[in-house]
This record gives structure tokens, C-alpha cells and sequence, in this order.
């Protein structure tokens, strides 16, 4: 007998005859003769609809009041809770649905981007022993002050892997709408490649690059407590055989071929950053590190950097942040302008950030080159540039998004010619 924490997304979780196929899943795992853990998300639509409720009352309610947003955002994944259990026990299954509280899944007090630090999971293991099927709140924890908090958006992905750990579970599941890991989003790029295994490593490349289907630090935390991850549909098609093993892609340490000569195994995008120009800052030492330290002060988190140094002995200072935290720089601007002496910043939230990612980089030149010139072909323009050992990203005009992902996965044959 095995043991299966299985979550179940928003859109897997968006009305009742949704819920109800998606505890089918639960109840084959079960028929299968294995132990299951339910982690779910809120209703799809119904975070937004929650965290606009209170904005409407105060447009600054996230900056006001963190902790009474956490509190409301969390009744999203309560509701899923109890009406998965409902779904359960209708089926004749013992069913019963905890809060991140009643697990004890524990975090730090930064409201509504929570780490945990720790889970005991004591009553989901006495109830488990009891032959129940516990269902569990995804994205909520309670913090030292016994407050509730929340880790994120999507952050469910990270409740399950969490809960996968301190169970020592065989496998987490993850259930959404689409049957596995695709080489490029597949609302972008219909035809796709679909990876049936991925290592950790890029995977958390792929995630943090913008493919929504992971959560980041659920990767993150699946790599360091080796979590065998699968994502598959809660869409199709159930076969009749319950013995047959669902489609989907497994995220593990060691993926069963090392594929030497694919050079990248997939393109991602993200929508979410802006950028932002310092213009003639002085080129001095310390520059650099004065602004960016002002920058973290105000808990801004900077991806890309590019400097590009003038005959003048000026320089112009491009970096990316994550669109929201514009509003807290261009409360900074006079700041930031006479720290370091800068003529103008400039505001740009209509990029987006295209990234090629593969292990095979390593070890083969030329990746870059012809990542650029298909991009140029195109008559797309590269913004900004940066690097890392398995990733190329490249920044560009917003408008260019869709046909760059679907250049780079011809340039790269990624997608199946018939599907
Ligand atoms: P859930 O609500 O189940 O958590 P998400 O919307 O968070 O689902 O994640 C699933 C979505 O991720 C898919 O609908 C798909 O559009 C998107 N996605 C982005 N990149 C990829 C990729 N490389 N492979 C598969 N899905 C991807
Ligand atoms: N309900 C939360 C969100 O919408 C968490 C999740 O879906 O994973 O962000
Ligand atoms: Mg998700």
C-alpha cells in the first residue's frame, strides 16, 4: 500500500460536477489500495474574487492590512475543503477536511507570502491510521502569533509537496487542466512536446521562467526532500482498468534518459515584469550596490541587471522587478535619484521575458546565437539579455510574446509535427 498526497487545482476544483470528478481520482487511488492525502485549492476565480472584495473596500488593503487579507483569502481553500470531503463521504468514503491550522502546517509571519518552517501533521497521521481520507487546506498556514497566513499564489502546489515530505508519501499528484509538463505552455503552442520526465533542475528553471503549472518553491522543496512529483489531468478521460497508470510527466532527481543532445528542452515566458531605467547615473564604485540596497530595503526583489557605460563616464542602469512593486519604486524615485545622482528613470510594463532552458547548455556552444537569430528573423527586438548555466533569457516588447515562444519552439523542434 502506497501512500498519495493528490491536489487538486482551482479549475479542478471550479464547481460541484468538477469536484466530483476530481474526488473520482481519489476514490481510484483508493480502490487501488492506497492510502490518500487531498490537498486542495480555492474555487477557480475564487481568490481574485476574495482579494478584490477587500480592495474594494480599500484599494491599499494589502499594504494596510496584510494579515486581514490572509484571513480572507483563506476562507477560498475552506470552502474547497469541506465540499471535497462532502464529495468523499457521499461516495461512502470516511472523509474530513483540516484547515493549514489543524495540520499544523506552521510559517513565518510574513502575510501573504509565508514560509513554512515547519509541519507536524499529527492529526492527519492519527486519522490516516483511523482509515480516513484527510483532505487538507492548500496555501494557508498560522504563524507564531496563531495568526493565518498565507505563502503565495499557487502557492497549494507548496502545501502538498510540504505535506509529501512530512509524510514521507510515495508520490504527490498534481491534478489541473492540463495532462503533464509541455516544452512550452500549450495554450500557447497547441502542439507542444509534452515531457513525460523532468529533473528537479529544470523544472525549477521552467518555474521560476513562468511555466505556471509548478509553483516554484514546491520544486524548490520537492528537490530537497526528493518528493516524486507528477502532474496530470483531472480532465480526461478515467480509463476503466484501475490498474493502468495515468498519463502525466514525473519531476524526479533522475530522469530516466539523459538526453545529451537536446541542447534546450523548452521555452517559457513570463508577462508579470516590468522594467526599469536609471538614466546617467554616475560610474562610480558603490553605485550599483547603493541603489540595489535601497531597492531591498523597500523589499523590492530585482531580476535582470544590464549597466551599459557611456563615453561621458555615465551609465545607464536597466533592471527588471515584478510589475506590482513599480508602485513602490516610483514612491522611491526622488530617493533613488539623488542617491546616486540619476537624471530620469524610466518605466517600461510592457515587456515580457522569454527563456530557452535546458541541461544540454552546459555543455554546448551556440545556443545563444541561434536563439538571437531566430528572435531577429523575426524582426523581434532583444531588450535585455541574462544567463544562467541551463537558461538563456531574453527581455522583449510585450507584444512580441506568443510569436517568440512559438519561433524558439520551431528553431528548437519542439513541437510534434501531428498531434
Ligand atoms: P491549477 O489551478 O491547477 O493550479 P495553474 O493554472 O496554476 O493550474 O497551472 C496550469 C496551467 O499552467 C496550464 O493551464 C497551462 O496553461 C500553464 N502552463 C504554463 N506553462 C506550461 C507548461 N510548460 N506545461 C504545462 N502547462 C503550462
Ligand atoms: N487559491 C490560491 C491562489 O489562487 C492558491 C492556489 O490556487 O494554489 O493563488
Ligand atoms: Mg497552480
Amino acid at each position: 500500500m502506497a501512500l498519495i498526497v493528490q491536489k487538486f487545482g482551482g479549475t479542478s476544483m471550479a464547481d460541484p460536477d468538477r469536484i466530483r470528478e476530481s474526488a473520482r481520482r481519489v476514490k481510484r487511488e483508493l480502490d487501488r489500495g492506497n492510502q490518500v492525502v487531498v490537498a486542495v485549492s480555492a474555487m477557480k476565480g475564487e481568490t481574485d474574487r476574495l482579494l478584490n472584495l477587500g480592495m474594494a473596500i480599500n484599494p491599499r488593503a494589502g499594504a494596510d492590512c496584510p494579515r486581514e487579507m490572509d484571513m480572507l483569502a483563506s476562507t477560498g481553500e475552506q470552502v474547497s475543503i469541506a465540499l471535497m470531503a462532502i464529495a468523499l463521504n457521499s461516495m461512502g468514503f470516511d472523509s474530513i477536511s483540516l484547515t493549514g491550522r489543524q495540520v499544523g502546517v506552521y510559517t513565518d509571519g510574513a502575510f501573504m507570502k509565508a514560509k513554512i518552517t515547519s509541519i507536524t501533521a499529527d492529526r492527519v497521521k492519527k486519522e490516516l491510521a483511523e482509515g480516513k481520507v484527510i483532505v487538507v487546506a492548500g496555501f494557508q498556514g498560522m504563524d507564531p502569533n496563531d495568526d493565518v497566513t498565507t505563502m503565495g499564489r499557487g502557492a497549494s502546489d507548496l502545501t502538498a509537496v510540504a505535506i509529501s515530505a512530512a509524510l514521507k508519501a510515495d508520490r504527490c499528484d498534481i491534478y489541473t487542466d492540463v495532462d503533464g509538463v509541455y516544452a512550452a505552455d500549450p495554450r500557447i503552442v497547441p502542439q507542444a512536446k509534452k515531457l513525460p520526465v523532468i529533473s528537479y533542475e529544470e523544472m525549477l528553471e521552467m518555474a521560476s521562467a513562468g511555466a505556471k503549472v509548478l509553483h516554484t518553491r514546491a520544486v524548490e522543496l520537492a528537490a530537497k526532500y526528493n518528493v516524486k512529483v507528477k502532474v496530470l489531468s483531472s480532465f480526461d478521460e478515467l480509463p476503466e482498468d484501475i490498474t493502468v497508470d495515468l498519463p502525466g510527466t514525473i519531476v524526479t532527481s533522475e530522469p530516466d534518459s539523459i538526453r545529451e543532445d537536446v541542447l534546450v528542452s523548452s521555452i517559457q515566458r513570463t508577462t508579470n515584469e516590468a522594467k526599469v531605467t536609471l538614466v546617467d547615473v554616475a560610474d562610480r564604485p558603490g553605485t550599483a550596490a547603493k541603489i540595489f540596497q535601497l531597492l531591498a530595503d523597500h523589499s523590492v526583489v530585482v531580476d535582470m541587471i544590464v549597466q551599459n557605460v557611456g563615453a561621458g563616464g555615465e551609465a545607464d542602469l536597466s533592471f527588471t522587478v515584478e510589475r506590482p512593486d513599480l508602485v513602490r519604486i516610483k514612491k522611491i524615485e526622488s530617493q533613488i535619484k539623488d542617491l546616486v545622482g540619476a537624471q530620469d528613470v524610466l518605466y517600461d510594463d510592457k515587456i515580457s521575458k522569454i527563456s530557452a532552458i535546458g541541461v544540454g547548455m552546459r555543455t554546448h556552444a551556440g545556443v545563444a546565437a541561434r536563439m538571437f537569430e531566430a528572435l531577429g528573423k523575426r524582426g523581434i527586438n532583444i531588450l535585455m539579455i541574462s544567463t544562467s548555466e541551463i537558461k538563456i533569457s531574453v527581455v522583449i516588447g510585450e507584444e512580441y510574446t506568443e510569436l517568440a515562444v512559438r519561433t524558439l519552439c520551431d528553431e528548437f523542434h519542439l513541437t510534434e509535427s501531428v498531434k
